[in-house]
């Protein structure tokens, strides 16, 4: 089954302009923002601003540029919101993937979790 991307998703949006967000940081590939109902004191999401669905369809079909882009921009989040383990106290980083992953919004996206200790990974 090929992978289809939905225009209209609200991170689409975003990156379309329609939606503000409170950005964290952006890269002429990558942007990312703060979770608008955060699940820990710091809860950042990163989006590349190509039409991905998920972490498989990127990591296979995105650009060497982009990837790149995309990892370096997530660390870079992590140094900025104090989570990183070079000046910080760590974080978890999740991403969804259709249905059995549970996820909402069907632009990929990876979430930063941190500022708290996050608990279990997954519920048995
Ligand atoms: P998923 O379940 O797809 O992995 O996560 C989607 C995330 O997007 C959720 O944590 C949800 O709170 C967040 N979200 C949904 N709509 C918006 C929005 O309009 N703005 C922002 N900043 N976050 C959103």
């Amino acid at each position: 089954m090929a992978y289809t991307y939905d225009d209209t998703n609200i991170f689409a949006r975003i990156l379309r302009g329609e939606i503000p967000n409170k950005t964290v940081l952006e890269t002429d590939h990558t942007l990312a923002f703060h979770d608008i109902a955060p699940s820990a004191p710091v809860h950042v999401l990163v989006i590349p601003k190509g039409p991905y669905v998920s972490f498989d369809h990127f990591a296979s079909a995105a650009s060497d540029a982009e990837i790149v882009d995309f990892h370096r921009t997530a660390a870079s989040v992590c140094t900025k919101m104090g989570v990183s383990l070079d000046t910080g106290q760590g974080f978890r980083a999740i991403t969804n993937a259709g249905e059995n992953g549970v996820q909402e919004v069907p632009h990929y996206h990876l979430h930063i979790l941190g500022g708290r200790p996050m608990g279990r990974m997954v519920a048995k």
